[in-house]
């Protein structure tokens, strides 16, 4: 059964990148999980790497005696969004594998470069920074990459003992064998190979402080946490080999690895923060939903070889394949998500999504606090309803209110006695506020237009709610103004009205 895991640094909000990475990783791990009885051991583990405290301290702090972990806790909220909730993680019980903090771990890496060190495969280097600074322009004077030259992998080890025991401080080196290849078959990149002496010299594992580096973190616990398959990104690639040399050396299987390609902008340049929303957060904010976030991750880099684009989740679940990631780079583009996010939005009632098009109302600034719960939630239920049809986010249903309430509103309501609070409301564009007037003054029968409430009423109620979604709000097309026209006839012979006094309240 698949162990999968998403190892991410903890250095501030998750990006469209690490999200799609996360839910690769959390997509073979689901289906694990699904097939057979064994998969009940398939899991998705949520790993901090976070050994590089220069940055993943960011955030993190001591109060009422517990550590915080701000940066950690961004990216948790991130993925708990999005829906990939993990199985293990540094929030669940230590169980076998745990802890799943990397900085709560360093007593296994010490362990196991001491084992290393044991059986011969790697070593303790005494050299000072001058030597090595010297070794390497010595090198560049010869024309060589500059790499360790071996000083102290063969040492006497009566005089490593006395630097030891003199307290000098060194740092542990792994002894690449002697003609050492690395040969992976990678689920996108196909067979990628390393010829290790070509490549590196003896490199470190543990600095003279003690601190782990990051790719035997990456190593011993893809070891430790029985990793089996590791779907990251390209820009990790490299880093397969010493990972690779030291998996060998503990005796490990190497993980099964698929490395994704970049996510450009639409220039085709790498996706960075000046191609405009990047963070999942960001798509939280602007009304994207979930799980259209993952359908469009998904497609991201993959497809199911049809022309099928919008999936569920568990659709995806059944469907995703390592083996059908694409080997080029994809191109993320924002229309494409807002299209597959209307198709997602299309699946539910109103009702369904009230709650989140009244937060983004919230984050437009236009409910404003002390708003009636039932006279709001008829407010955002008619906008919504209006938006329904054509709307690619929640955000628009929230930005059509605007729209439809302002629009509107000055010529309708032209009779408006001058000076009047609505009137002046209308003048500063207070839209929300507008309507709650409007809504005010339909309960206390003082709306310009009579039986505006049944007008209304009838106008959404059961029978002609298909029409009007279908209709008013653009649905088949050259459909609109004769159903439109039958609607408004119906209703105005029906309750005797006509004219603005039929018209206004409806719009
Ligand atoms: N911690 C790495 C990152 O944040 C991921 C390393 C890996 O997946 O092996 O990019």
């Amino acid at each position: 059964p698949p162990r999968m895991r998403f190892a991410p640094s903890p250095t501030g909000s998750l990006h469209v990148g690490g999200a799609r990475t996360a839910l690769y990783n959390w997509l073979v791990a689901k289906k694990g999980q699904l097939e057979e009885e064994g998969g009940k051991e398939a899991a998705f583990v949520l790993r901090v790497e976070d050994t590089d405290l220069a940055r993943s301290t960011k955030g993190r702090f001591w109060s009422l005696g517990v550590m915080w972990y701000e940066s950690e806790n961004s990216v948790l909220a991130d993925l708990t969004w999005l829906g990939l909730t993990w199985d293990e993680g540094p929030d669940t019980p230590l169980g076998k594998y745990g802890p799943y903090r990397q900085s709560e771990r360093s007593s296994l890496y010490i362990a196991i470069a001491r084992r290393l060190i044991a059986e011969g495969k790697a070593y303790p280097c005494f050299c000072t920074p001058e030597e090595l600074e010297a070794m390497k322009l010595k090198m560049e004077q010869e024309g060589l990459p500059p790499r360790y030259d071996g000083t102290w992998r063969d040492a006497d080890p009566e005089l490593v003992r006395q630097k030891i025991e003199a307290g000098d401080p060194y740092t542990v080196r792994f002894k690449v064998p002697p003609n050492s290849r690395v040969v992976i078959d990678d689920a996108v990149r196909g067979t990628v190979s390393w010829d290790a002496d070509a490549t590196v010299g003896d490199f470190i594992l543990l600095r003279s402080s003690g601190v782990p580096v990051y790719n035997f973190c990456v190593a011993v616990d893809d070891a430790a946490m029985g990793i089996t398959t590791v779907i990251r990104a390209e820009e990790h690639l490299t880093n397969t080999l010493r990972q690779g040399l030291i998996l060998d050396a503990l005796g490990a299987p190497r993980p099964r690895y698929a490395h994704c390609s970049l996510i450009l902008g639409e220039d085709k340049q790498k996706l960075s923060k000046r191609h405009g929303a990047t963070s999942c957060n960001q798509f939280r904010l602007d009304g994207f939903l979930p799980d259209a976030m993952i359908n469009y991750l998904a497609l991201l880099g993959w497809n199911d070889g049809t022309d099928n684009e919008i999936f569920t989740r568990d659709e995806l679940i059944e469907a995703f394949d390592i083996d059908r990631i694409v080997k080029s780079p994809s191109v993320f583009d924002m229309d494409k998500l807002k299209w597959v996010n209307s198709q997602h939005l299309k699946k539910f009632e109103v009702e369904d999504i009230l709650g989140l098009v009244q937060q983004q109302l919230e984050f437009l600034g236009m409910v404003k606090e002390g708003a009636e719960e039932g006279k709001l939630r008829d407010f955002v239920f008619a906008s919504t309803a209006l938006a329904k049809q054509m709307m690619e986010t929640t955000r628009d249903a929230a930005e059509n209110a605007k729209t439809v309430m302002g629009y509107n509103l000055p010529a309708s309501y032209a009779d408006l006695p001058d000076g009047s609070e609505a009137k002046e409301m209308i003048e500063q564009g207070n839209f929300y506020g507008i309507s709650m007037k409007i809504l005010e003054m339909y309960d206390a029968g003082t709306f310009p237009t009579p039986d505006a409430d049944n007008l209304l009423a009838a106008f959404m109620d059961g029978s002609n709610k298909a029409i009007v979604e279908d209709t008013v709000i653009g649905g088949e097309e050259g459909s609109y103004p004769m159903k439109y026209k039958e609607t408004m006839k119906a209703i105005a012979k029906d309750m005797n009205v006509k004219g603005k006094n039929l018209f206004h309240p409806v719009r």
